[in-house]
């Protein structure tokens, strides 16, 4: 029998989705048990709530652990894994989960896979998928687990909620925090986003600009434009580096994920860091002056011609049709 242990992540005190899709990734392994790990202050409805889907739930309840903390965990929860010794230790690639992954499988002496987004067993071997280059390739991982496992963080996302839980009745084993174990880092401040900063990954229509908008006042023409399609200005990061907008509004890996259906794309080279950004296959429309420019490789139309002249008359076009 291969023990799966599941790491569970709250947030706002709601246990996180991302412990139920990893339950179904648990439930993959042929011949597995799924067991939870929970973490923080005042846990007890989370967790028996978590033993309608695990019969074993393991629970660290304590105001130390209110607060995510990677390396806190990880010292937290070794022990756990050495007296466990689980075939996998599966854990959110969340934010947090990103930090605790890879100091778990340190402590832990187990080898990782990270941002997984397929694992199964053959044999005694872990595989997985996982993107690489920002999602342009898929590369193939697999990992031997030690005696204590091997740590797998997962993609949210990745694996489906499973249909509503029998009710299970697992049981909650209470765990101490090791004697010796203490935080190393203090909690500042939660730094809440801007409730009015724009939200360009949940726009269905964006109107993106790149450098080759190339002055600051040049970008009246295009809020004029998106204001005509009910869009919202989204941008590449040189456009950000130079102060003309917010951060909030850069589209790219270093920047927000968006998932419009339509994307016009204005004066944008096309780099590789920039669509990583754009998910969910848009409609993208693409305008600049070199029509050797990478964005047609991935644009559905495009038009080789000087934005600055091209985006008035778009809007002047669209504003007619009403
Ligand atoms: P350019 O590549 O300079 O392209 C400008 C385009 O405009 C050119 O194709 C040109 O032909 C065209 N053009 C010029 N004048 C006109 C005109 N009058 N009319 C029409 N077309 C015109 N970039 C991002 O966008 N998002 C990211 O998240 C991001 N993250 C990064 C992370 C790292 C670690 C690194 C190293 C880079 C990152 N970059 C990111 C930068 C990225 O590599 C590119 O430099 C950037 O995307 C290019 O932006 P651009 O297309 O606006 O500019």
């Amino acid at each position: 029998m291969k023990r799966i242990i599941v790491v569970v992540e709250r947030v706002n005190g709601e246990l996180n989705e991302t412990a139920f899709e990893l339950l179904t990734a648990a439930r993959g392994f042929e011949d597995a048990a799924a067991s939870a790990a929970l973490m923080g202050e005042s846990v007890s409805d989370a967790a028996s709530e978590l033993t309608r889907w695990f019969e074993n739930v393991h629970v660290y309840d304590d105001p130390s652990l209110a607060q995510p903390d990677g390396d806190y965990q990880s010292r937290v929860l070794k022990p756990l894994i050495e007296r466990e010794k689980p075939f996998a230790v599966l854990i959110p690639h969340t934010n947090t989960g990103m930090e605790l992954a890879p100091m778990l499988a340190v402590r832990a002496d187990a080898p990782l896979i990270a941002d997984a987004i397929s694992i199964e067993a053959v044999g005694q071997e872990i595989r997985s998928v996982r993107t690489v280059y920002s999602g342009k390739v898929q590369a193939r991982v697999s990992a031997d687990p030690t005696e204590n496992g091997a740590i797998v963080s997962v993609r949210p996302g990745a694996f489906a909620v499973p249909e509503a839980p029998p009710e299970a009745g697992g049981s909650v084993h209470a765990e101490s925090i090791p004697e010796d174990v203490a935080p190393r880092r203090q909690f500042v401040e939660t730094v809440t986003p801007d409730p009015s900063a724009v939200d360009i990954s949940q726009a269905e229509v964006l109107v993106a600009v790149g450098r080759g908008i190339e002055d600051e006042e040049n970008l009246e023409l295009v809020h004029a434009l998106a204001e005509a399609m009910g869009a919202e200005v989204a941008c590449t990061r040189p456009v950000v580096d130079k102060k003309w907008l917010e951060k909030s509004r850069q589209v790219g890996t270093s920047g927000v994920t968006v998932k419009p259906r339509v994307y016009l794309a204005l004066g944008i080279s096309g780099s590789f860091q920039h669509l990583g950004g754009i998910k969910g296959d848009p409609f993208i429309a693409a305008i600049n002056t070199d029509s050797a420019a990478p964005i047609f490789g991935v644009a559905d139309v495009g038009i080789v011609g000087n934005i600055l002249e091209l985006v008035p008359l778009l809007e002047e076009k669209i504003r007619a049709r009403g």
